[in-house]
């Protein structure tokens, strides 16, 4: 593990931002719960050496803030009680950009500021805000480090029903109710996978596959949690993902990290939006993001969560059952993100790799998945509806296929609602595919063509 993964703060090595912070932290009060969750981090690295590389390297860069003129310690310029002083005090070219405010006072100059515009890092403190130019600023240098020397990306993952499934204690169900035992009475596969956690009255299991897909996950990106569940939830379940801290570090975003209400938003990750990646179950939260996002099929352990979402089937705790190890949607979705990463980084690529786009990256790579399809919709689309606007219609073109509203030779599916249909019937008369709208959703969540014959369209309702 190299110095830069292990540095504290957070990040990917915002080095600069790390050493403001922590002199900041130094030189303002100790008492902040959440700067102790920083003070753990430290201690938790790995390799000694590295640490205490780093720590000279901090030493230092602290000396170097120490002796600048133009930055004064937080406390003694607010016992001064004087900013005209310090105005008058500066020459004019040095006029302080307030590039960072803890507990309302500027981290450079310490002057008290009402900057509204900055954003809010609770995350990383809850004193912490940084001006917009102090964002982009780092998120520069945050991603030259990790793309030209660590050849990383950044990811953010949902929790709930992407890499895990909840459920409150009082929820479980009857047929559920051997999911209460003993440990060393429960399948095998559980043992390490279901947790109980009676403090927080509820039960929690992790999706088959998920620690594999993290452990390599991390060799490729570094990644946050991004939760809309409350900030105690947020750091139980990283405890369950990430026992070890190895993953994480204080990249946990939570409900009440979030700008905007209802929505989830790139605007507090430290990483450029060019070079970041999303897995979410939900694509509504994602509204300024959908193209940074990668859209999970929903896991679905326990009754509750099926029930939640208005499924009237069993779920997998009901019927014993589990989401492939091999085949699941951690796994699939594992092939892709390495594909992303290994074009994105392909050597073979002319391009600055500062200039590319792991938007476009993404692009490209779902266009493999159903190109050379031409698709007709038949009793798919309501009467009245702008078809190119539907979301199947968007979802198809997106995967590479070409939509139509009319059939021609050319036609290789019709994507039907009825088999009674005229175009449903020409289907089965030209030898042309004939499959229910699932086909397009599986082969989305799949990232890859499915086979046909799964998805039959139900017999004629209609009558012609
Ligand atoms: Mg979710
Ligand atoms: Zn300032």
């Amino acid at each position: 593990m190299s110095l830069a993964e292990d540095s504290p703060v957070h990040s990917s090595s915002s080095d600069d931002f790390a050493a403001i912070l922590d002199a900041e932290l130094d030189a303002a009060s100790n008492s902040s719960g959440d700067s102790e969750e920083v003070a753990e981090e430290e201690e938790s690295s790995e390799e000694d050496d590295d640490r205490s590389d780093y720590l000279e390297l901090e030493r230092v860069k602290r000396q170097k803030v120490e002796l600048d003129p133009g930055i004064r310690n937080p406390q003694s310029s607010s016992s001064q009680g004087a900013s005209s002083e310090i105005k008058v005090s500066l020459p004019e070219e040095e006029i302080c950009p307030h590039p960072g405010f803890f507990a309302g006072m500027c981290m450079k100059c310490g002057l008290r500021v009402d900057d509204d515009s900055a954003v809010a890092l609770k995350y990383i403190d809850k004193n912490l805000r940084l001006a917009n130019d102090e964002m982009a600023r780092l998120r520069d240098k945050d991603f030259k480090d990790l793309l030209c020397h660590r050849r990383k990306l950044y990811l953010v993952l949902d929790l709930d029903h992407t890499l895990l499934n909840s459920s409150r204690l009082i929820d479980i169900k009857e047929e559920e109710s051997y999911l209460n035992s003993q440990r060393d009475a429960l399948p095998d596969t559980l043992k390490t996978s279901l947790f109980r956690l009676d403090r927080m009255h509820m039960m929690t299991k992790l999706r088959p596959f998920v620690h594999t897909f993290l452990e390599e996950a991390s060799k490729l990106f570094e990644m946050y949690i991004y939760t809309m569940g409350e900030r105690p939830y947020a750091l139980e379940m990283a405890d369950l993902l990430d026992p070890g801290n190895k993953y994480f570090h204080s990249r946990i975003i939570a409900q009440g990290d979030c700008t905007q209400k209802y929505q989830k938003g790139l605007d507090i990750v430290l990483g450029r939006e060019s070079a970041v990646l999303i897995l979410d179950d939900t694509e509504a939260v994602w509204k300024e993001n959908k193209e940074n996002l990668i859209l999970m099929d929903r896991y679905h352990f326990f009754a509750s969560s099926c029930k939640n979402f208005g499924f009237s089937y069993k779920s997998h705790s009901q019927l014993k059952t589990d989401e492939s190890e091999t085949e699941g949607a951690l796994a699939t979705v594992l092939k892709v993100l390495q594909q992303v990463h290994s074009l994105f980084f392909d050597k073979e690529r002319k391009d600055n790799l500062e200039d590319r786009d792991v938007r476009q990256v993404l692009k490209t790579v779902r266009k493999e998945v159903l190109k050379d399809c031409k698709i007709v919709f038949t009793r798919v689309i309501p009467i009245n509806f702008t078809a190119e606007h539907h979301h199947l219609w968007r979802m198809a073109e997106q995967l590479g296929a070409t939509c139509s509203t009319e059939i021609d030779p050319s036609v290789t599916h019709v994507v039907s609602g009825d088999a009674g249909t005229d175009k449903s019937r020409w289907a089965v008369r030209e030898n042309k595919f004939l499959v229910n709208p699932g086909w397009i959703e599986a082969s989305n969540f799949l990232w890859r063509k499915q086979p046909e014959e799964k998805f039959p369209v139900s017999p004629a309702k209609c009558k012609q």
